[in-house]
């Protein structure tokens, strides 16, 4: 049992939380949000008055957070309230520049970091089955590796500071191009005919085959899980698909690598999203696609 503090209960936060819990951590936290505080309560979380309170005894802190400036911000004082040689671990989805800056500020204040964003959403926070990407020490990894593993079921070392956030856009970005590849290739079978099953049946193993196909299919029917059954509810928002490909682009610019298709899909969900459908599920972009056809 460790004393863990978690920041930012949020969608993610919140469940992962309960998680710790469930295993038999103390766990404490902070959120600005009442709402998200009362649900964390609820789950038998120790709400602290002040962020810094939460972490003042922690041998772990997990933030969860928006974005990279919520991170460099709040974690500033956390590093100056926390006991030191405590382990940070960050799992919010952040620009790999910011991740940095948390590696190099957390170190200098004597504590070990983390950088360990996750992929399988809310119900992956909740069923405690989220994959979570890493970049930080070994040894800050082989100390956050067991909490890790009670919050997810896949748990990646992917190098060092910063490389879990690479890890994770690169992964959204392919996620972000093969959707719309897909979508597009259906609205073509509609066009010329096709019906959705028969393409699915093909392509699903044939070299057409992927995970927005086959794990995620955008039309209704091959798949009943899947949001198009549900006329597009998250699951994942275009929104949060919009702000990773962003992300993804950032990185590009600084790295100076050429992501034609990247830059393309962060056009095409930006253009979604812009019209109304910021909080429909990223794969309900198929709708968007065929009207555009006309
Ligand atoms: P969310 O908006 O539900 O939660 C974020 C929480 O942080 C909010 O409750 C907010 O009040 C709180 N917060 C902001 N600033 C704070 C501060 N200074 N101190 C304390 N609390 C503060 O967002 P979420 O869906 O939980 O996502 C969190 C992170 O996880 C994001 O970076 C997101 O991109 C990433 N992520 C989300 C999903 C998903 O499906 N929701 C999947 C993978 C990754």
């Amino acid at each position: 049992m460790a004393k863990i503090a978690v920041i930012g209960l949020g969608n993610m936060g919140g469940p992962m939380a309960g998680n710790l819990v469930k295993a038999g951590h103390a766990v404490s936290g902070f959120d600005l949000a009442p709402a998200m505080v009362e649900a964390a309560r609820a789950r038998g979380v120790a709400i602290a008055e002040s962020a810094a309170d939460a972490v003042r005894d922690a041998e772990i802190v997990v933030t969860m957070l928006p974005s990279g400036k919520h991170v460099v911000a709040a974690t500033e004082g956390l590093f100056a309230a926390a006991p030191k040689g405590t382990l940070f671990i960050d799992s919010s989805t952040i620009d790999v520049a910011s991740a940095r800056t948390f590696h190099e500020a957390g170190r200098a204040a004597g504590h070990e970091t983390l950088d360990a964003p996750v992929s399988g959403g809310v119900g992956g926070a909740e069923g405690a089955t989220l994959t979570f990407m890493c970049g930080g020490t070994p040894e800050a990894f082989a100390t956050a590796q067991p909490v890790l593993a009670q919050m997810g079921k896949k748990i990646v070392h992917c190098g060092d500071a910063g490389a879990g956030q690479a890890a994770k856009i690169c992964n959204n970005m392919i996620l972000g191009i093969s959707m719309i590849g897909v979508c597009e290739a259906f609205v073509l079978g509609e066009k010329l005919g096709l019906s959705h099953q028969a393409l699915y049946d093909v392509a699903s193993t044939s070299s057409g085959q992927c995970w927005s196909l086959t794990s995620y299919c955008p039309v209704p029917g091959p798949l009943p899980a899947s949001p198009a059954n549900r006329g597009y509810a998250p699951g994942f928002a275009a929104a949060l698909m919009l702000k990773d490909l962003n992300l993804s682009q950032e990185a590009a610019g600084q790295a100076g690598a050429s992501t034609a298709l990247g830059a393309a899909a962060a056009e095409l969900y930006a253009a979604f999203a812009d019209e109304g459908n910021a909080g429909k599920d990223f794969s309900g972009i198929i709708e968007w696609i065929r009207t555009r056809a006309g």
